[in-house]
Formats: C-alpha cells, sequence, structure tokens
C-alpha cells in the first residue's frame, strides 16, 4: 500500500483507525510530544486484539495505523492485529522511530511482525540522526523493501528552507531511486510535542489570544479517523491533548475499546452533528473545540449546524473532493507545502488530482518522531526482555554515542507523539496546528464556515 494512498484517505470519516500500541519509547526526545520515555503505559493488547477483531468485511475501517511511542516495541502485538485486520480486509501501516536499527539490521521479531502489515514508515528527523545513524536506517528499509513491503519516510524540518529537509530528501530520492515516498513536516513551536506524521503549525497573521485578527475559520480533516489512546479511549481525533486529557470533552469522546465495537464507533464518528460542523466548517482553534464541552450554547450551536438535513451529504462530499484531490493536495494544507509532492514518489495513487508527480520539491528535510537508537542489540535477535507481545523496557538506547535527550528545536514529532491539533495524515507522533473559526452554519468542506467563534491551531 503505498502513503499517498493512505494520506488520501485521510480526510474520509472512518476509512482509517489509529491505534497507539505504548507510550514507551527506548528514547526521550525533549522534542516528544507524547512525553514518551522507557517507561509508560501499554494499550490493552487484548482488548485491541478484540476491537480489531471486531472488523467486518462489510464494516471495517480501510486502514488501521499503529503508532505509539514506539509500536515495534510490541511485535507480537503488531502481527497480531495486522493479520486480524487483513482477515477483514483493512491494510495496516505501522510508524516507527527505527530504534532498533543501529545496525542496519532488522530484528527477527521485527521483521516477523513485519510480514503481516502493507506499509512501514521510519520517522527520520535530525534528533534522530544522532541516535540511529541515516546510513543504518537506509540500510534496514531497503531490507524491509526486499521482503516486499512498501516503504516511506517522513521526516521534519524546521520550516520549508530548513538545509536539513533539502540534504535528506534529496538523499532518500537518490538511495530509493524514487521509490520511497516522503512526507514532510515542519516543527511546531509546542511543546515536548510535534506533530505526527504530517502536520505543521500553520499560524496566520494577527491571530492568536493577544487579540490580533481573527483568521478564517478552517475545517478540521483530522476529526475523520478515530484514535485509540493508551487506556484504550476512543477520541474523535488525534489531538495530544484530546488523546490524553480525562476525561476526554464529551464531544471528542466515541467511546473504549472494551465496551465498544468498531461498527458503533464507525457510527458515533460519522454522525456526530457535532463533528461534523467541525469536518465541514471548524469551529475555531483545538483549544477551542476542546472548550466546547464548557460552552454548553456554542456546542448547541455545533450540534445544531450538524444536525441540519444537508450536513450529512456534505460532510460525505467534502470527504469524497478531498480524497479525489489527491496526498499531495491535503500536505499543502497540513503539511510542507514544498514538500507536498514527494508524498507521490512511487506511485500508488492519492487521489485523482494528483497530477504533480513526484519530482518536485528537492530539498533538505527532517521530520520528527520516534527515532532512536537503540541498543538491544544485535541485529537478527533482539532479547526478549519484556512481556508477552513486547520488548518490555530494555529496548532503552544505551548505545555509545547515543545522546541520550534529544534537546532540539521546539517539537519534534515522533512516531507516536501528537502535537497539538490531530496531526494530518496519520499516524500519531506528527502533528500540526491549525487555526480555524467555528461557524454555526456548515459550509462545505474546504471552505470555512463562517461566524466562529476562534481559531484553531490544527494540525494534519
Ligand atoms: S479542531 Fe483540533 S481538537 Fe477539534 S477535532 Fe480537529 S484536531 Fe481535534
Ligand atoms: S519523539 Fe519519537 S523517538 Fe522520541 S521519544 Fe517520542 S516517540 Fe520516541
Amino acid at each position: 500500500m503505498r502513503l499517498a494512498e493512505i494520506i488520501a484517505l485521510r480526510p474520509v470519516p472512518a476509512a482509517g483507525l489509529l491505534a497507539t500500541l505504548t507510550r514507551r519509547c527506548p528514547l526521550s526526545c525533549a522534542h516528544c510530544s507524547t512525553s514518551s520515555g522507557p517507561r509508560g503505559e501499554d494499550t490493552p493488547g487484548d482488548a485491541l486484539r478484540r476491537f480489531v477483531g471486531g472488523f467486518a468485511p462489510a464494516d471495517r475501517p480501510e486502514v488501521l495505523m499503529l503508532t505509539g511511542g514506539e509500536p515495534m516495541l510490541r511485535p507480537r502485538l503488531v502481527a497480531d492485529l495486522a493479520a486480524l485486520a487483513s482477515a477483514a480486509g483493512t491494510r495496516t501501516t505501522v510508524l516507527s522511530g527505527m530504534f532498533f536499527a543501529g545496525d542496519g539490521r532488522v530484528p527477527a521479531r521485527i521483521m516477523d511482525a513485519l510480514r503481516h502489515v502493507d506499509h512501514f514508515s521510519a520517522s527520520m528527523d535530525v534528533f534522530h540522526e544522532r541516535e540511529v545513524p541515516r546510513s543504518a536506517v537506509f540500510r534496514a528499509m531497503h531490507r524491509i523493501m526486499d521482503r516486499g513491503i512498501d516503504v516511506s519516510f517522513h521526516v521534519t524540518g524546521t520550516a520549508a528552507d530548513d538545509a536539513y529537509l533539502a540534504d535528506v530528501t534529496t538523499s532518500i530520492r537518490s538511495t530509493f531511486r524514487d521509490q520511497a515516498a516522503v512526507l514532510v513536516n515542519h516543527i511546531r513551536p509546542v511543546g515536548r510535542a510535534a506533530a505526527w506524521a504530517t502536520a505543521r503549525t500553520v499560524t496566520l497573521p494577527g491571530a492568536g489570544e493577544e487579540g490580533g485578527v481573527q483568521p478564517p475559520p478552517t475545517p478540521c480533516a483530522m476529526a475523520a479517523w478515530p484514535t485509540v489512546a493508551f487506556d484504550g479511549t476512543v477520541a474523535a481525533c488525534c489531538n495530544q491533548r484530546v488523546v490524553d486529557a480525562r476525561p476526554v470533552p464529551r464531544h471528542l469522546r466515541l467511546g473504549h475499546i472494551a465496551e465498544d465495537d468498531w461498527a458503533a464507533i464507525h457510527r458515533r464518528c460519522r454522525q456526530s452533528p457535532v463533528l461534523r460542523t467541525i469536518r465541514t466548517a471548524g469551529v475555531g482553534s483545538c483549544a477551542d473545540c476542546r472548550a466546547l464541552a464548557d460552552r454548553p450554547a456554542d456546542l448547541a450551536t455545533a450540534e445544531r449546524a450538524g444536525a441540519r438535513p444537508a450536513a450529512a451529504a456534505v460532510d460525505m462530499l467534502g470527504a469524497r473532493l478531498q480524497h479525489e484531490a489527491g496526498a499531495a493536495a491535503l500536505l499543502r494544507r497540513y503539511g510542507s507545502e514544498r514538500y507536498a509532492p514527494l508524498v507521490l514518489l512511487g506511485g500508488g495513487g492519492g487521489g485523482a488530482g494528483n497530477s504533480d508527480g513526484a519530482g518536485g520539491a528537492a530539498g533538505p528535510g527532517g521530520h520528527g518522531g520516534s527515532g532512536g537508537a537503540d541498543g538491544s542489540g544485535d541485529s537478527d535477535s533482539i532479547s526478549d526482555s519484556g512481556g508477552a507481545d513486547d520488548f518490555g523496557d530494555s529496548g532503552r538506547s544505551d548505545r555509545p554515542g547515543s545522546p541520550g535527550r534529544a534537546s532540539g528545536p521546539g517539537n519534534a514529532s515522533g512516531p507516536g507523539g501528537a502535537s497539538d491539533p490531530g496531526g494530518a495524515v496519520g499516524s500519531s507522533s506528527h502533528r500540526s496546528s491549525r487555526r480555524s473559526t467555528v461557524s454555526s452554519s456548515s459550509s462545505a468542506p474546504g471552505s470555512s464556515g463562517s461566524s466562529g467563534s476562534s481559531r484553531q491551531e490544527a494540525s494534519a
């Protein structure tokens, strides 16, 4: 499965399910949006298996995206979930920080798990490269490609003109002969967070609590894919504050994997009037969106707008148009505009409107994500120190030369770390923020609503 196909599905309600497998990660990057480190919660494995096992051929997501933290710390769970998903026709993709690839090889347990997945993405940025050398990541990715698995890179840099982005994207294109797609994000100015697979912070001039000019309202495509949090709660988007908040704002909580099946989550995602309004008109900034729970009048307005007879049709039309516009079009909004065409490298569709070809952007790159070297060792036999599913806590990177906590500019992202406004494309690590205004009247997707209230720091 090509990255472009996955990203083109990102605006389609319930076309994908994001599932975090663990907050743990061998690294402890200072820029991590999920505050991942050697210790942390593991999403209940058996509940996840039951939930994914409940997918039916006639009612299933197209894509199951596994992230973290570092999802490959639980290779057995990755294999089980991918196999269960496949039985219903759902394809699985994984985003990893490549902690295991310090010597360029892929441990047998990880390679065995990857036999079941349809796509594998490596997260790279300047901080991760301090932990796992680029050449080692490339060698490991070639080994995975050699097994017939489609691969891509999620890279993060500080801005479009970041020299790192130009360098790393050129390096990837040359090394993989344009057969590996590249998704480029820009680091966002949000705490120890970053944008997941595709988002960048878009701060509109004059916008902000300081009293600037209100930006135009913007629909939020990130409210399309449910996200399973570390405790099994299912949130309506991958905004890290939504995923981590307890309680999750009522209008952004879809259920729990121990209590609900996919059919119920799917129905709530598509039919929630408030989510329809968020997807088609926007409701202000992510902070405004979350705060709707404390603003009954605004919440009621959003609910009325999304309950109008035409709202469902507008929602579906917007999703269809965005899907047809394709992956590069979505990334021009939510990722790095300059590098958006690189998502088409290697082919794979991604919407009817993608005619840009993968040629374009040539520049340096960098992504944020979970990277991190790991010290566990040796190549083809990572030890089994963990529980039934995973590597336990031993995956920590103690490799000589490993700088430990990466200190870096702002917030990188990583697989798993979602930043504020939900991640764009998918996985949990990179996310962006965006701003829009919630309007009480839903406008067509892609256009901004009207009378809104505030802005939004959304990501995608
Ligand atoms: S506006 Fe932000 S908080 Fe609301 S659904 Fe979108 S990403 Fe989530
Ligand atoms: S940014 Fe990625 S590699 Fe770093 S701690 Fe977070 S999940 Fe791990």
